[in-house]
């Protein structure tokens, strides 16, 4: 029989037999050493990586999650000594946890995380020297369109659009000062695909670095550096933090790469855009459940795309996925999924028709932005590709009638029933 004498409400006192630790005194930092783990081990899959990547307990007192460090310097212990850090702008250990996680998941050198997704555009668009010229994808996000014309009115960067997707034309566009071929693969809004390898093999031969935009795709479904990429840019903002609560972005270089890396890390640092502690602890947090999302997120996608191309209310449907797609055997073949952003065109696109359908979803939130676990309905002509003229959305073959979802994980039945009430009740 168990007295109350026998109850230790508390296992971690003396006197329970249970008892064998060792409490240090309070504030008396944990052995060196004490914490760490083997580094990961380069077999680890990539569900475990994303929930091990760049976490280590901490030092101090074997937090399992690294600490916020908020604060923006650090002591000096005399002149010549600190602790690895000085500034946050700098760098800030919480900081370094995240781009740990990011370098690791995208198999690169190292990484460097920035206030927003366009803060890391620019971290890699100030590497060009004066007089560059720079490729890039016809249908850009908006926000690198807007960045790469005030780049040409002010700094006289000049820059070339095209379908990436045209090898030949590719080939054709360089010239003497090409530095710099920025890809965004599948691309926004209309899912286009570029061959990375192959483009990327015809900058290298001309001495330019190949960026690759991987927000939509993320680390786990594409490796543009593993496919010869020098760098890949993310907005953080959308799948690594995937919660719709955060603006972050990064930059991460090749394998190898040593100076690149050190070269945007001291960018990030010049242009004072790096991210600050707390937004990185959310968007290492988010990271952690990658895997598990990216998952739900791809398979609600694959059902919403095939509900739509039968729809008889639907035109066209852009979603690598479906083997109508032009580039669906590169899809297949350059990334290990076909992702969750999809676009489609309404058979009766007019204004009544996609007003209609963007106010009268339910689950889907007349929204910019993607990635996150909820899903989102945008009109690219007036939202995300407002910043375009109408020119250079014609040219890039957004018309006002497309419209773009980001799928999120909710249960696709859920989605597929909205969907059908919105399109069946059409004026
Ligand atoms: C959102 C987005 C960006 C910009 O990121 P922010 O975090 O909004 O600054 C860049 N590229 C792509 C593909 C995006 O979707």
């Amino acid at each position: 029989m168990t007295t109350s004498q026998d109850i230790h409400l508390d296992s971690n006192v003396p006197g329970n037999p249970a008892y064998h630790f060792t409490i240090l005194p309070p504030g008396s930092p944990a052995k060196a050493g004490w914490t760490k783990r083997p580094p990961l081990v380069p077999g680890a899959r990539p569900g475990t990586q994303c929930v091990h990547a760049g976490v280590q307990p901490d030092p101090a007192y074997g937090a399992v999650m690294p600490p916020i460090y908020q604060t923006s310097t650090f002591a000096f212990r005399d002149v010549c000594t600190n602790a690895g850090y000085d500034y946050t702008r700098s760098g800030n250990p919480t900081r370094a946890a995240l781009e740990e996680a990011i370098a690791l998941l995208e198999g690169g050198e190292g990484a460097t995380c920035t206030s927003t997704g366009m803060s890391a555009i620019l971290v890699a668009l100030n590497l060009l020297p004066h007089g560059s010229h720079l490729l890039c994808t016809v249908d850009c996000y908006g926000g690198t369109f807007r960045t790469l014309e005030h780049a040409k009115a002010t700094y006289g960067l000049e820059v070339t659009y095209l379908d990436l997707a045209d090898l030949d034309a590719v080939q054709a566009a360089f010239q003497d000062n090409t530095r710099m071929v920025w890809i965004e693969t599948p691309s926004n809004p209309l899912l286009r695909l570029t061959d990375i390898q192959a483009v990327a093999q015809l900058a290298k031969a001309k001495g330019a670095l190949t960026v690759v935009d991987n927000t939509f795709l993320s680390p786990l479904l594409q490796k543009p550096l593993a496919l010869g990429a020098d760098l890949v840019v993310h907005s953080t903002t959308k799948y690594l933090n995937g919660h719709s609560d955060v603006v972050g972005g990064a930059v991460v270089a090749a394998k190898g790469q040593v100076a690149l890396t050190q070269r945007i890390q001291s960018m990030n640092n010049l242009l004072g855009t790096s991210q600050g502690p707390h937004d990185c602890f959310l968007v290492l947090r988010g990271l952690k459940t990658l895997q598990v999302r990216m998952r739900a997120h791809e398979a609600g996608a694959q059902q919403v795309a095939e509900f739509l191309a039968t729809h008889p209310a639907v035109g066209i449907v852009h979603f690598p996925g479906l083997p109508s797609h032009p580039q669906h055997a590169l899809a297949k073949a350059q990334q290990s999924g076909f992702g969750a952003m999809l676009s489609f065109e309404l058979k009766e696109g007019n204004q009544a028709n996609v007003d209609h359908l963007l106010t009268t979803l339910r689950w889907f939130t007349l929204a910019e932005s993607l990635g996150g676990v909820e899903s989102l309905v945008a009109h690219p002509a007036s939202m995300t590709h407002a910043s375009m003229t109408p020119e250079a959305r014609k040219r890039a073959g957004i018309t006002d009638s497309l419209i773009r979802l980001s799928i999120g994980i909710e249960e696709a039945e859920d989605l597929l029933a909205d969907l059908a009430q919105a399109l069946d009740s059409l004026p």
